[in-house]
């Protein structure tokens, strides 16, 4: 579904994180996805303050704007149509029919925000929760088990079971023991993906070559 990889929409929604922070993340991004994510760019939503949003009707109303591949960080909770109380809040979704991920930061803030190191961890964790809503919208799925990357981390898409810790217990077990590199398996599927989209892309361009 992806048609143009390469380049990153990175949306703000609400006005709680600064535009050099989303660049931290936007960079981070880059990094972890070389060769495939190769340009961000940072915009902010208009859009009322509000506690809680939709979702899907975020990632809706994010196509509709800025289409392609695109990620909204918002500091509001994130709600899904979940019954289940305990489930309707999300730190991050992505919806399968267009290619907009969302993330909320509500539950990464740390309890207070004034030191360096806090506002890092922050960061980190918006960075990787980013990452995993990233590899989605590449075709990633879920490692329900604890998987390794090349780091000695968590990779990326590890998902662990969220029922186990609550919130903030698993933002702390999951979350900040994720890395930011992608293991073997979710490294393969990458390339093959990448590979795939390179080699069509070329193949469209034979084409216009040929016709003209
Ligand atoms: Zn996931
Ligand atoms: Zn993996």
């Amino acid at each position: 579904m992806l048609e143009n990889i390469s380049k990153l929409n990175i949306v703000r929604v609400g006005s709680h994180i600064s535009f050099s922070s989303l660049k931290r993340i936007g960079d981070g991004i880059l990094a972890s996805f070389l060769g495939m994510i190769d340009q961000f760019d940072v915009s902010h939503h208009n859009a009322p303050v509000i506690n809680s949003i939709d979702a899907q009707l975020l990632t809706m109303v994010l196509h509709q704007e800025y289409g392609g591949h695109t990620l909204g960080i918002t500091d509001a909770d994130l709600k899904t149509q979940d019954d289940d109380e305990f489930y309707n809040t999300i730190i991050g979704g992505k919806n399968p029919n267009n290619d907009v991920a969302v993330v909320s930061t509500k539950n990464l803030t740390p309890d207070t925000m004034t030191t360096d190191n806090e506002y890092n961890q922050f960061i980190a964790r918006t960075l990787k929760v980013s990452l995993h809503e990233v590899g989605h919208n590449f075709g990633l799925t879920d490692h329900a088990s604890y998987r390794m990357g090349p780091d000695g981390f968590l990779c990326p898409m590890s998902r662990g079971e969220f029922n186990k810790f609550g919130y903030r217990g698993y933002v702390r077990a999951i979350i900040d023991g994720r890395g930011l590199t992608f293991c073997d398996e979710c490294n393969h599927f990458l390339n093959r993906v990448c590979r795939k989209l390179t080699a069509s892309a070329k193949l469209i361009a034979d084409r216009l070559v040929l016709s003209a």
